[in-house]
């Protein structure tokens, strides 16, 4: 469905809402929708399909506080509740690997900081394994920055219209990595709906950066079983970084 349908079809059941209930129109703001991005069928290949891509509002003058910001004040997508902060993200302005989960849950809106519960902490102990901290070369984030009601699954179309922000916030960081984490998110960036199993742990590439997708920790809490396959992904993870990075090539190395 086209961003304008969705805009015409929210328009006529808020306008059949307002007079069945009271008689007469609210005012309210504008809608703002995104088209729907499609998922492609897997064959094997990771890239992003054209109609996937949100269209950043790209400035000059974005600073990470200036994204901040307009993150706090937004009411662009339905995940806007006026009395929960949304959260836009924490680590170091050059970082190493930029973390993307898919949402805040509703202790992170709480604490206004992503993955700041039991999920959070098991995260910081992955990173951790391969030397990378969320204060010292880390930027962690989410896909979208405000927490869905009963902290359910992130909707493509408010995916697509947060994503704004995240492109931003990328291109501002330039992370020589991004670490997606659960299925939401890896499917928003591989666009695929293939089976999140046979896409993580294999390198891909979103907007000119590597991009690596693993269990959310969130998944490993909830089955112990998928330490082995996430710890495989952080190895790999470690080794692009070597590549990438002699300064934390030479840190693993002297770290054993
Ligand atoms: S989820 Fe993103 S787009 Fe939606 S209201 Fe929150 S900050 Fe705005």
């Amino acid at each position: 469905m086209t961003a304008e349908q969705k805009k015409q079809m929210a328009l006529f059941l808020d306008i059949a809402g307002d007079y069945l209930r009271d008689g007469y129109k609210r005012v309210r703001e504008e809608y703002r929708f995104s088209d729907d991005f499609s998922y492609t069928p897997a064959v094997g290949s990771v890239q992003l399909a054209e109609s996937a891509e949100p269209v950043p509002r790209v400035q000059n003058t974005d600073s990470l506080e200036t994204i901040a910001a307009e993150i706090r004040g937004c009411s662009r997508c339905g995940l806007h509740a006026p009395r929960a902060q949304a959260v836009p993200g924490e680590g170091v302005k050059r970082p190493l690997a930029m973390v993307i989960g898919d949402a805040p849950d509703g202790g992170d809106t709480a604490a206004g900081r992503p993955f700041s519960g039991e999920a959070g902490a098991l995260l910081d102990k992955m990173l951790g394994s391969v030397r990378l901290f969320r204060e010292r070369n880390c930027f962690i984030t989410n896909l979208a920055k405000c927490s869905p009601p009963g902290d359910r699954d992130v909707l493509p179309d408010e995916a697509a219209v947060c994503a704004e922000y995240l492109i931003r916030q990328m291109n501002r960081l330039k992370p020589a990595v991004i670490l997606s984490l659960g299925r939401i998110s890896a499917r928003f960036f591989l666009n695929t709906g293939e089976e999140f199993g046979k896409i993580r742990g294999v390198f891909a590439e979103y907007r000119g950066f590597p991009l690596l997708a693993t269990y959310h920790p969130r998944d490993l809490l909830a089955d112990g079983d998928l330490k082995r396959p996430v710890w495989e992904d952080l190895k790999a993870l470690r080794s692009k970084l070597m590549e990438l990075d002699e300064h934390y090539a030479l840190e693993i190395r002297e770290g054993g």
